[in-house]
């Protein structure tokens, strides 16, 4: 499902969205609640300029609380209207709309006291592939929207859809790329299932996967597998451990790295260690 990003699908994308941005009061960015700084497109930015816009920090209920509430506060500071959202849960559209409201106030506002007849909010979502965009769509809008995660940019024949009484929706998201820029970067987008796991090797995310747990969850991480370590244990040895309490055994009684690794993504990846949060918004500030 993922995309190979190549500078003219990046030039396209990038075109296609400035197109669209001028049918819109208000654009809905949806960024992975646990990496908010990672699923971040590096250029949309300075694509949408001074436009309002939403931030949606999806998938809540796989990242931290207390992490997610300190991203909201950092972007709140930065003059965006964010919120963090499931983008499966009933009330969804609700949350959307209040804050797509409250976010294009001034502009309905202004278009009133010129007289202008009030008209539904148009907005249009935007994102990386793998964030939610098409789970919201389809959530808010009542309605099935294609899969358009292996479409870069947003398709030709857009329409717009209702979503709720206040809102109108562009039915195709703005598929915008990743980051590519370093290394740590593509292994937290690969630990979320943002990118294809051969972009990264599978050890390389395993590795840095129990590496962040060791810092900042080493009790959640040492009950989930059962084992006794503590934050100077090696990172080998943390292998050892998960695959001795798996029983990920070879024969000769070697351990399984492979089982182990996998297995170390999967639980990551499905918030089954815990909900955490890859990227810190202290580290941003
Ligand atoms: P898109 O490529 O941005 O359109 O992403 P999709 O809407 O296809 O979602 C990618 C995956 O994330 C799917 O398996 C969704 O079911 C899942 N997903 C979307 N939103 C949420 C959420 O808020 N929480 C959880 N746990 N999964 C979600």
């Amino acid at each position: 499902m993922s995309i190979n990003w190549f500078p003219g699908h990046m030039a396209k994308a990038r075109r296609q969205i400035e197109e669209s941005l001028k049918k819109v009061d208000v654009v809905i960015e949806i960024l992975d609640a646990r990496i908010p700084y990672a699923s971040k497109n590096p250029m949309l930015d300075h694509v949408i300029g001074e436009k309002p816009r939403v931030v949606v920090l999806n998938k809540k209920d796989m990242a931290s609380k207390q992490e997610t509430d300190r991203w909201i506060n950092h972007l709140k500071a930065k003059g965006v209207y964010p919120i963090a959202l499931n983008g499966k849960e009933q009330n969804a559209l609700k949350k959307i709309e209040n804050t797509v409201v409250e976010a294009t106030q001034e502009i309905f506002d202004r278009m009133a006291r010129k007289g202008i007849n009030p008209r539904a909010i148009r907005a249009m979502i935007v994102g990386i592939p793998n964030v939610g965009k098409s789970t919201i769509i389809n959530n808010i809008a009542k309605r099935k929207v294609a899969k358009t995660g292996n479409t870069p940019g947003v398709t030709k024949a857009q329409q717009w859809i209702k979503a709720g009484s206040k809102m109108e929706l562009l039915d195709t998201p703005g598929v915008l790329w990743p980051k590519f820029e370093d290394e740590s970067i593509g292994q937290k987008l690969s630990l979320t299932g943002a990118i294809k796991d051969n972009v990264v090797t599978l050890d390389d995310i395993a590795i840095f996967a129990l590496k962040f747990m060791q810092q900042h969850h080493l009790d959640e991480l040492k009950t989930f597998y059962n084992i006794n370590i503590d934050a100077d244990t090696e990172i080998v040895d943390i292998f050892d451990a998960i695959g001795t309490a798996r029983g990920f055994k070879m024969s000769g009684n070697e351990i399984d790295y492979e089982r182990v690794t996998e297995r170390v993504i999967y639980d990551t990846r499905n918030a089954k260690i815990g909900q955490f949060t890859f990227d810190l918004a202290e580290d941003v500030e």
